[in-house]
Order: C-alpha cells, then structure tokens, then sequence
C-alpha cells in the first residue's frame, strides 16, 4: 500500500511530493519548498488566477489528523502572501474543529482546497510513474496500489483443491497463465507453476510476473486475441477466466515507465 511509503517520508520530502502532486493536478508552483522562508508558508502555487498559499503537514509518526492549532492564523498568513486561496496538502485527515474552521473561511469567499490521505491515494495511480520513483524509492514492490485492502479480491489458483492467491505478494514469482487444448477446444489457466505447467500444453505462456507490467500485460493480450482469430474453438469458460485474470492483474498493475521486466 502506498500509505506505509507515504509514511516513509520525510516532512521536507513530503513538500516537495506535495510539489509533485499540485503540479499533476495542474497547479503553477510560484514559490517552492526549498524557498520557503517560515511562519506556515510553505508553498505558493497558481490556478486560474488565484494564489494559493500551501499548507503541507506530515504527522508521520502519530497520524493524527491536523487539529486547529497546527493551522493557527490561516487567513492573516493568507493575507500576507496576497493570496486568494489555501490548500491544505495533508498525510492524515483534518479533526472537525479545522474542518469547520476551513468552511467558515470558504464562507468568506476563499478558496479553500483539501487534500487528505484519501484523496492523495486516488491521485497516485493517476500519476506518471517517473514522477512517483522520485519519492518512493522501490516502485515495483508497491502492491495492489489501485484497490483498498477491503476491495481487494484474489486470484486463486485454477487447480482444483488448490487454494492458493495467485497475486499474492509471495506467490507471484510462482504463478503463470497459459493455454491447454482438450475436446478440440482452447482453454485459458492460470495457476501456480506447478500446478498447471503440465497442463498448459500450448506454446504460449507467460507468468504473472512478467505480465504485471502493463507493456507486458499488453503483448499477453495481442496472444489472447490471435488464438482467437486461428479457427480454434474457445472453451465456453475462456472470456469469463480471461476477464477473471485482467481484473486479477490490473490490482497488481506497475504503470508504464516504472521499470521493465527482466
Ligand atoms: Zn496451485
């Protein structure tokens, strides 16, 4: 999950993450972190023709939620800096005293902008994946980036009265998917290797290490379209197994640029 290496981080690295982040989300950054001078400034970026000053607060040791105090004089710091705007660039959430707080200046006319750990783990998968090996230094071991762990659904091994989660961390390096022939028609497996390596009696293959990148995923995919196209018959179980194992994949996906298979 990419809430433990959000954690990781430093408080300086968690502003220039921040950085990153207001950038994608289509910010101008005006004053950056390093120039930052003090009292609460720790930003200032530009949207739409309204200066934002940013606040970044990164509780990586207790993950409390950022209460009215650490947020003291918002508006004068506001004021100061000529800005129309705040973006509250949080590793935790705000306690409802802030929050209220945040409301009753966004009663005032200003733009108020919250961006809590929720919202920072949506826009993460929707970042380049050059940006994101910046702040999180092993990319690749990032798993099951897309889902929360509550929505999280394995991928279990096609070998009957084997149970394994195919997706699993541990069990990836030990996981294929491939094709047998029987009654003259083609079927689709997926399994752990020795499971189904004796059954996958067609000539391609791949494992599931490989196909997590998502260069590879699309390779595997032009497979599965030309075994259609050679006047085989499908197994009647091939799309609903197919469509089983990109749902499996695409919660262990590695976007594209983090790295190739080797
Ligand atoms: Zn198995």
């Amino acid at each position: 999950m990419y809430q433990d290496d959000i954690y990781k981080l430093t408080p300086n690295q968690w502003e220039w993450f921040a950085q990153d982040v207001l950038f994608h989300l289509g910010y101008t950054v005006q004053i950056g972190p390093s120039e930052g001078v003090d009292d609460g400034l720790d930003m200032i970026v530009e949207l739409g023709g309204t200066k934002y000053l940013v606040s970044c607060k990164h509780n990586f040791k207790t993950r409390k939620n950022v209460g009215v105090r650490a947020e003291s004089d918002i508006r004068d710091r506001m004021e100061q800096h000529s800005c129309g705007g705040f973006i509250a660039f949080y590793s935790t959430s705000a306690t409802t005293g802030l929050k209220n707080k945040l409301l009753s200046l966004k009663n005032k006319d200003y733009e108020l902008v919250e961006i809590y750990l929720d919202n920072i783990l949506d826009i993460i998968p929707t970042m380049r994946g050059f940006i994101l090996q910046k702040h999180f230094s092993r990319p690749q071991e990032l798993h099951h980036q897309l889902l929360q762990e509550t929505e999280y659904k394995p991928l279990i091994c096609m070998k009957e009265d084997c149970e394994k989660d195919i997706i699993s961390q541990g069990n990836i390096p030990w996981s294929m998917t491939g094709f047998y022939h029987e009654d003259n028609k083609i079927h689709l497996i997926y399994g752990c290797k020795h499971c189904v390596s004796d059954y996958a009696n067609y000539p391609y293959w791949a494992e599931i290490s490989q196909i997590r990148y998502i260069e590879q995923m699309l390779n595997w995919r032009s497979v599965v379209d030309n075994i259609k196209t050679k006047n085989i018959e499908l197994s009647e179980e091939f799309y609903e197994h197919w469509a089983y194992l990109q749902e499996a994949i695409l919660q262990i996906q590695i976007p594209q640029g983090w790295g190739r298979w080797i």
